[in-house]
């Protein structure tokens, strides 16, 4: 794809600049000169005309049949599989992840297209009898409405999809504002959404600021419902605004996810797991694993199994089909992280590897920061406890399987977690008693497949699960019907 892109907002079938005529920019983070894209600062005004839109062609999108709704979605999956590689190819050079990670974002896209399309023909509600003679009684689930859908850089096709597919299916319409690190994503896939045929207005696209268009969106009065996924310092401010404004609002926020390793775990698959777990996406996914609690008969050995696997992880630009481990974000992120380091030196812990900016030649030119792991790390240390966001894994030492839950559970956040052992006693009372909206078992804490419900407890969500048949509670109303005849 040739870049840089110029990519405007997309608002009732148009591809329209911001009012006040005013772009940023994103840079491919592994070569911070390279410009690749410019795109519009939008404001208030840029979000009002796209609401309006949006508001108007919600008349017309909710009486179309929910099959036939589902087909444009099923199109937009079947573009997806078309178009992937250059997607991946672009995922790579905005936000950049490495292209099998990539690619793997796009797919997400795909699973979710046909997933969400089937649910078309299961808008399911129910019948139920009545306590009056010559009654009918039913439930049928109704759209919200225009929502906004606010997504950040680390998936930026896989989220907006998860997102924008089942709330069009319910027979909502929608806005995205996408992060403003990767617009050029959010423009592609638009363009596949455009292509698929929707009416004006059902789909549009707001670029911008989070401080500016996004809390426009958040703030307008005519925006039924928003759809978060971010930080958790954003989603207080989202859902306190939607709070006070009576808008449904779904949260989707940051993770401490650890991964415990006992002492009867297969070693080397807890291995695979830990180094995918807290490295892949370079540590920057709300479901990394950024704690690795260790049973002390195994610390030792698997530490030493970890260094050497780490030690060999090939750090470089997305697009470079041998690099392991891609940048950082952007400069704020990258000095987050360095922060990080200082903090965790001043409270004791130790760096064992890593737990610097690289600087060798080929990388200095991007926000690259070594792979590092974190030892003698203890439960009350800010590393343990809040969310770092890049390629950082804190070891913590434990005696037994209870101690090593508590430590699990002892964190503000609770999306994913992960336990490593061979013994199916332990794995149900982990299964039972982790407070977290995931659980693994001989699995990494990442992933998830498109139709199971993916979210998380604590400071990471507020109760709702979008993806699988759980998105149509956020996407839908229930209404009861009585019928007397
Ligand atoms: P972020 O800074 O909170 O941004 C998320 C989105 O919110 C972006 O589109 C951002 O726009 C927008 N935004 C910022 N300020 C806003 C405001 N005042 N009003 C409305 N919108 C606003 O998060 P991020 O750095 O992009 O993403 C990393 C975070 O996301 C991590 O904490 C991670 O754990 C979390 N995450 C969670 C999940 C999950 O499913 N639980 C998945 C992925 C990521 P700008 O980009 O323009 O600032």
């Amino acid at each position: 794809m040739e870049t840089p892109l110029s990519c405007r907002n997309y608002i009732d079938g148009q591809w329209l600049s911001a009012a006040a005529g005013t772009t940023l920019e994103s840079r491919n983070p592994a070569l911070i000169h390279e410009v690749v894209a410019t795109f519009p600062r939008s404001q208030a005004d840029d979000v009002d005309t796209a609401v309006t839109a949006a508001s108007q062609a919600y008349r017309s999108w909710r009486k179309v049949p929910a099959p036939a709704r589902a087909e444009y979605v099923f199109r937009v999956g079947e573009l997806l599989a078309k178009h992937k590689e250059k997607l991946a190819q672009l995922i790579s050079q905005e936000m950049g992840k490495p292209l099998t990670e990539a690619r793997g974002d796009v797919q997400e896209g795909i699973d979710c297209a046909f997933y969400s399309a089937g649910e078309g023909r299961r808008l399911f509600g129910q019948t139920t009898p009545s306590e009056m003679p010559n009654k009918f009684a039913m439930t049928v689930r109704m759209p919200i409405g225009v929502c906004a859908l606010i997504t950040p850089w680390n998936f930026p096709m896989a989220i907006p999809c998860w997102k924008a597919m089942p709330a069009l299916v319910c027979g909502n319409t929608v806005i995205l504002k996408p992060a403003e690190d990767t617009p050029a994503c959010a423009t592609k896939l638009i363009e596949i959404f455009a292509a698929a045929g929707f009416p004006p207005g059902v789909v549009n696209l707001v670029h911008g600021m989070g401080e500016e268009a996004g809390k426009a969106l958040v703030e307008h009065p005519d925006i039924n419902l928003v759809s978060f996924t971010g930080s958790s310092e954003t989603g207080a401010f989202v859902g306190a605004t939607c709070g006070r404004t009576h808008k449904r609002v779904c949260l989707e926020m940051g993770g401490k996810n650890a991964q415990v390793v006992m002492e009867d775990a297969d070693l080397e698959l807890a291995l695979d797991g830990a180094v995918w777990g807290a490295f892949g996406t370079t540590g920057q996914r709300c479901t990394a694993t950024s704690r690795l609690i260790l049973h002390r008969d195994i610390k030792e050995k698997f530490t030493t199994m970890l260094y050497q696997r780490t030690s060999k992880l090939r750090l470089g630009a997305g697009t470079d089909p041998d690099t392991e481990i891609g940048p950082i974000i952007n400069q704020k992120q990258l000095q987050r992280v360095s922060e990080y380091m200082n903090i965790a030196r001043e409270e004791g812990a130790k760096v064992l590897i890593g737990g610097e900016i690289a600087r060798e030649d080929s990388l200095k030119n991007g926000y690259f920061f070594q792979p590092t792991i974190l030892d003698g790390v203890t439960p009350e240390m800010r590393v343990a406890r809040e969310e770092i966001f890049g390629p950082v894994v804190c070891l913590i030492a434990v005696s037994s399987f209870e101690e090593a839950i508590a430590i699990l559970n002892d964190t503000n956040y609770g999306l994913s977690s992960s336990v490593y052992t061979r013994d199916i006693n332990r794995a149900f009372t982990a299964m039972r008693d982790i407070e977290a909206g995931i659980t693994y078992i001989n699995g990494p804490t990442i992933g998830a497949e498109v139709h199971l419900p993916f979210g998380g407890v604590k400071q990471t969500g507020n109760g709702h699960r979008e993806a699988g048949t759980t998105a149509l509670d956020v996407f839908t109303e229930w209404k009861s019907v009585y019928v007397d005849f």
